[in-house]
């Protein structure tokens, strides 16, 4: 392609991010735009914009999009905690935020929706706030769960102890970081997105979610769980084509993962059968890195191509 720029006689400038284009009709050939280090462009109304989709906010293209920031059972080199970044203003869960994103996408986040307080789901939220508060951007993050998850993570972490309470930093009027609390199964509603959450079977308090957008796209995602039935008949009645689920540990492994409230591909497989429409598209999550092989050996057993494991940065549109 750019050999042959120099044969055509009409080509004026190369085409920047912000340039307006006057006249028309314009012919515009789209070079490789990552030669010239630029996001992706978008030309809309003779303007040329960066496109914002893959990094930031879909709404205005009425797709749910979400970056899978981290989607490990536990954290080793390259394989990162769970962390669901949804059209780049809400996590699910927090396992890593700031190894994961550049400033300018740490600052865009609002809120963090927590499943449960483990530590592999909200590691990455003490430096994210220690991040917002040296940095002075006056961003207020909203963490937003159940109100015994919230009440763990301000005895236990946030608690001038182990981590500075972030409620009151760096002012008590404009703190960094606020709680919500959300009650199980009552549908609570933030910028046209309708959030529920729904009881699991963990060691923990621990809640399933299901977020809806403004044009009702959905996903739903069980955070850590055992077997259980509450969340699976939410999503069926929702009728959520889109599911992020758990599978930890391979199944000669059961009973350690009954013990510790996590599933195998099995147990998996018996979960997705109490529903009548399970979800067409299913993702998996939270394998424990040393049998990811395992585990992923019979995933493909129980569901040959239709289940697989989500990757590490890629970007699911619903
Ligand atoms: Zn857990
Ligand atoms: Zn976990």
């Amino acid at each position: 392609m750019k050999e042959s720029l120099p044969a055509c006689r009409n080509i004026i400038k190369l085409l920047r991010i912000g340039d307006v284009i006057q006249g028309s009709p314009a012919i515009i050939v789209f070079l490789s735009t990552h030669a010239y280090n630029y996001p992706e462009t978008i030309i809309i109304y003779g303007t040329v914009y960066a496109q914002q989709i893959r990094h930031g906010s879909a709404r205005e293209a009425d797709i749910l999009r979400i970056r899978i920031l981290g989607a490990s059972g536990s954290e080793v080199a390259d394989r990162r905690a769970p962390a669901f970044l949804v059209d780049g203003e809400s996590l699910l869960d927090a396992g890593t935020i700031g190894l994961s994103l550049k400033i300018r996408e740490e600052q865009k986040i609002r809120r963090i929706i927590l499943t449960h307080a483990h530590f592999d789901h909200i590691k990455g939220i003490p430096f994210m706030l220690d991040n917002l508060v040296t940095r002075g951007t006056a961003n207020t993050i909203t963490v937003i769960s159940g109100r015994d998850v919230i009440r763990d993570l301000k005895t236990n972490i946030f608690n001038n102890k182990i981590w500075p309470d972030f409620t009151k930093i760096p002012t008590p009027d404009r703190p960094v970081l606020r709680y919500r609390t959300a009650s199980a199964s009552r549908e609570e509603r933030f910028n046209g997105y309708n959030l529920v959450m729904i009881r699991v079977n963990h060691t923990v308090p621990a809640y399933g979610i299901i977020l809806t957008n403004p044009k009702g796209k959905k996903i739903a995602y069980t955070g850590d769980t055992g077997p259980t039935d509450r969340f699976w008949k939410k999503v069926d009645e929702y009728r959520v084509k889109h599911l992020i689920v758990e599978s930890s540990f391979p199944n000669r492994l059961e009973d350690l993962a009954l013990k510790t409230g996590h599933l195998t591909p099995a147990l998996l497989k018996k979960e997705l059968a109490k529903m009548g429409n399970p979800p067409p598209k299913i993702y998996l999550m939270h394998a424990k890195p040393q049998y990811f092989p395992e585990i992923e050996q019979e995933i493909q057993g129980i569901a040959r191509g239709t289940i697989r494991y989500l990757r590490q940065e890629e970007v699911l549109t619903i």
